[in-house]
């Protein structure tokens, strides 16, 4: 989770909500992906889906048995939905999304039984830290917007 959350700075350095992913098999890391639907003018480039591509590229296959996912938010309908077409094993994320979270906040798709796959979750590893980051940001984000347009 350390390294997902090096990969969210890596968006905040390029003005993206700064969400970190990693993608592990066997305890070595497979893949790494930030956040950066803006950079990309791409909807569906967050942090998970690039480094589910990043991943499923590496190993030249579209199924990613065994492999888990850390991430520093909890992953929105999109995102989970990939992880269960990939057939990841597990999926691990730090803070609660209450606004877009499909791991439990706004529904939970892994409890859904009538999906066929079914991925392991686990939730609120170090999501001090990954919502300290993210509320650093959207301060930033806020003190910006306030400044005047310099002269
Ligand atoms: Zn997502």
């Amino acid at each position: 989770m350390q390294l997902a959350l090096l990969e969210a700075r890596k968006g905040w350095e390029r003005g993206e909500v700064p969400v970190g992913a990693v993608v592990v098999r066997d305890g070595e890391v497979i893949a790494t992906g930030f956040n950066q639907p803006i950079g990309r003018h791409d909807p569906t480039a967050h942090a998970e889906i690039v480094a589910l591509r990043a991943a499923a590229e590496k190993l030249g296959n579209y199924r990613l048995p065994g492999c888990e996912l850390y991430v520093t938010l909890e992953p929105c309908i999109m995102c989970s939905g990939a992880m269960m077409h990939a057939r990841l094993a597990r999926v691990v994320y730090a803070a609660v999304d209450p606004k877009t979270g499909a791991c439990g906040s706004v529904l939970n798709l892994f409890a859904e039984e009538r999906l066929n796959h079914h991925t392991e979750v686990v939730g609120g590893v170090m999501a001090d830290e990954a919502s300290s980051l993210l509320k650093a940001f959207f301060a930033e984000r806020r003190a910006a917007a306030r400044k005047p347009p310099a002269a």
